[in-house]
């Protein structure tokens, strides 16, 4: 079982200094895929960065700028994805304050990802400098933020660490509350397992998602996050090994328990595993794994 973590309080539009360096403001856009909405998260003081200015909301940018104290500039503006309820409002903010955005550019092959599986992309998110691959150190007064890459959820995800916290801004990559999407080809299984991996080798205190709390129990949440994974998994090959080698067939069996209307959802989720165990050589068939593809298991 996931340890979720869904206790947030919280006035839509307000700013919370939630740690000594970071406060946060939640956009009013909750849903099925952002929970209670966005935390918009402002790091340090004086000079300060923001991450996922969020939804297009006139309100929320209204919000971001009154967090600000008085003599106070936005130095950097850091998205971690192309999601609607994440970038849109980089390019309005950065209008108001004249500070560059940061990020990875979208993928060639994210569009033929959209369906409604997320809150929506913005195939319109240009970063002015780009994280890709990750490295990149930014510094201000007081903070440090290394950009950390996180391919999996989308190809272009970026997590920000705040080295004076040992802390991470997590984005879509780990959400306390819920399993994040993953929907090839965009989204893609074998990169985000590698991610998981790669964020729990670094030993974070705190995880800042953008949708919740934080988590504070980092190493089991994220180990309860891969065990997850690699039942479901498991469950597949199973399926498989007894000739239920088709998604349409798997999917009424495995999500048995879960709404029908988020079958096409867990549709997508199980391909992105078929990809992933073709790729390692435990699953065949016939040329490229697709939705309608019929699997079997190899050698
Ligand atoms: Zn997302």
């Amino acid at each position: 079982m996931i340890p979720y973590v869904r206790d947030i309080k919280f006035d839509y539009g307000a700013c919370d200094q939630v740690s000594p360096l970071i406060r946060r403001v939640v956009a009013n856009n909750p849903g099925p895929f952002t929970f209670l909405g966005t935390g918009t998260y402002i790091v340090g003081r004086g000079e300060v960065a923001v991450i996922d200015p969020g939804p297009d909301l006139p309100e929320h940018l209204e919000a971001i700028l009154a967090a600000l104290e008085p003599g106070e500039r936005v130095s950097h503006i850091l998205v971690t994805h192309h999601h609607s309820d994440h970038s849109p409002l980089a390019r309005p903010l950065q209008e108001k304050t004249g500070a560059p955005i940061y990020g990875c550019a979208v993928g060639a092959q994210a569009e033929e990802s959209t369906i409604k599986t997320e809150a929506g992309s913005d195939f319109g998110f240009a970063p002015d400098i780009s994280l890709c691959g990750g490295g990149t150190v930014l510094k201000g007064p007081g903070w440090t933020l290394e950009a950390i890459a996180t391919p999996g959820h989308t190809s272009n995800h970026i997590c920000f660490a705040l080295i004076e916290e040992n802390a991470l801004f997590s984005g879509d990559h780990i959400m306390g509350w819920s399993t994040t999407v993953i929907t090839p080809p965009d989204g893609d299984m074998t990169d985000y397992m590698d991610s998981l991996e790669l964020v729990k080798a670094r030993g974070f205190s705190t995880l800042w998602p953008t949708h919740g709390p934080p988590v504070t129990e980092v190493t089991p949440f994220i180990e309860a996050y891969i065990a997850h994974r690699r039942a479901r998994e498991a469950q597949v090959l199973d399926a498989v090994a007894q000739g239920h080698g088709r998604i349409k067939d798997m999917v009424p069996v495995l999500y048995a328990a879960v709404d029908k209307r988020l079958w096409p959802a867990a549709s997508r989720s199980v391909l992105g595993h078929m990809i992933d165990l073709v790729r390692r050589g435990l699953v065949t068939t016939d040329g490229e794994a697709g939705l309608d593809s019929d699997y079997r298991l190899a050698g």
